[in-house]
């Protein structure tokens, strides 16, 4: 891993399954690091001063014309504002398309005796909650570390993450933005190699060198 600069303002590790969240100044960037390979990590963005506007993956996907999201890319709001851009990324490979696993969506795609395992949804849940916030201001969210390519017929398919132990995306604020994740803790697929791990996030006043 590379230097982060000394202007650390925030150094967690979020536990295996686990939910975590943090306002990212105008102009701090957030690493988050894949700690051990191929854990997927469910994301939502919110502008910190006004919750209505929040991350958009359909205006995100139209202003750079892809469905994978890398270095460079903007991730828009629905007011068409970028809330903050992907200025380092070790990985190459993060899905815009799938959403994040629930409950619902377990007992469809694994069978009904998965109702009751632990889901991306119930950990946003319990995330936007703190901030006064609640099931419908749940959008289509980022999955960093996450590969889901798009078949030619459309189909999607969930395939083994491509990041490697220590791999990280930096992302710059370009305005105050509340940032809530989702440790994945999906075991019916492979988006977590099966076994969910920790994940580590840092929150810097500038961009790490
Ligand atoms: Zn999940």
């Amino acid at each position: 891993m590379s230097n982060v600069s000394s202007s650390v303002v925030l150094d967690q590790v979020v536990p295996a399954r686990a939910p975590w969240s943090a306002v990212v100044k105008k102009g701090q960037t957030l690493r988050i690091i894949d700690l051990e390979s191929q854990q997927a990590v469910d994301a939502l963005f919110y502008n910190a001063n006004a919750y209505s506007e929040r991350y958009s993956a359909q205006e995100t996907v139209i202003a750079q014309g892809s469905a994978y999201i890398g270095k460079g890319t903007g991730l828009y709001s629905n007011e068409g504002r970028v809330l903050m851009t992907l200025v380092e990324d070790t990985c190459g490979r993060h899905d815009t398309l799938a959403g994040a696993c629930s409950c619902e969506s377990n007992t469809v795609r694994f069978g009904h005796e998965t109702k009751y395992m632990h889901a991306c949804r119930e950990n946003f849940l319990i995330e936007v909650g703190k901030y006064g916030m609640g099931k419908r201001d749940i959008v289509g969210n980022v999955n960093f570390f996450m590969n889901v390519p798009v078949l030619e017929n459309g189909e999607l398919v969930i395939d083994d993450g491509l990041s490697d132990p220590g791999g990280y995306v930096d992302l710059l604020a370009e305005m105050d933005t509340l940032v809530v994740l989702s440790n994945c803790p999906q075991v019916n697929n492979p988006c977590n190699g099966f076994v969910p791990t920790p994940i580590r996030v840092i929150i810097s006043e500038a961009v790490p060198a």
